[in-house]
């Protein structure tokens, strides 16, 4: 085993965690994935995927404006910062080598929905990821005022029996 790779700051006065001036929570993956389990099963799988996306599309913009501005990062840098700090989080293993302006494909490996899923109907099972990359890059586009609009989906996910979970985000 290997220690985290971030740094996490705990307020000895309310026990509030932080990473890189954010509050964070910590907490154990079955608690999240039944939690996720339990509305998608009340809502359906469709609506809730779409609340889904535009809540992760929200988070992953707002994300990236809080840390260009703590590390004086800007552009795709930002992008790729979140792509690190998503991995180093235990999310998953995220590659968005092959994403540029014009968008591209993100590849996830060792997604914690598929790892949490083992045993699971198949399908695939990552859709709380889709609203994620063209958020963040969305961020990127409006720092830079570049009139576009990004959109994200998966593709193939490793639940299906892919190597890696792929992710096309792509410019409009
Ligand atoms: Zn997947």
């Amino acid at each position: 085993m290997a220690a985290p790779q971030i740094a996490i700051d705990v307020d000895p006065d309310t026990g509030v965690w932080r990473t890189d001036g954010l509050e964070m929570l910590y907490m154990p993956r079955h608690f999240f994935l039944n939690l996720l389990a339990e509305v998608e099963g009340a809502q359906g799988r469709d609506d809730f995927a779409r609340r889904l996306y535009d809540s992760g599309h929200r988070s992953a913009y707002q994300w990236c404006a809080h840390q260009a501005g703590v590390t004086g990062l800007a552009g795709l840098a930002v992008f790729r910062h979140y792509l690190a700090r998503l991995s180093q989080r235990g999310w998953g293993r995220f590659d968005g080598a092959g994403i540029d302006a014009t968008g591209g494909e993100v590849r996830v490996r060792q997604s914690c929905f598929v790892l949490g899923a083992e045993g699971g109907p198949p399908g695939r099972r990552c859709h709380l990821f889709a609203g994620w990359f063209p958020g963040a890059l969305q961020w990127v586009a409006d720092a830079e005022d570049r009139a576009v609009r990004y959109s994200g989906r998966e593709v193939a996910c490793a639940a299906e029996g892919h190597d890696a979970c792929r992710f096309r985000i792509a410019a409009a």
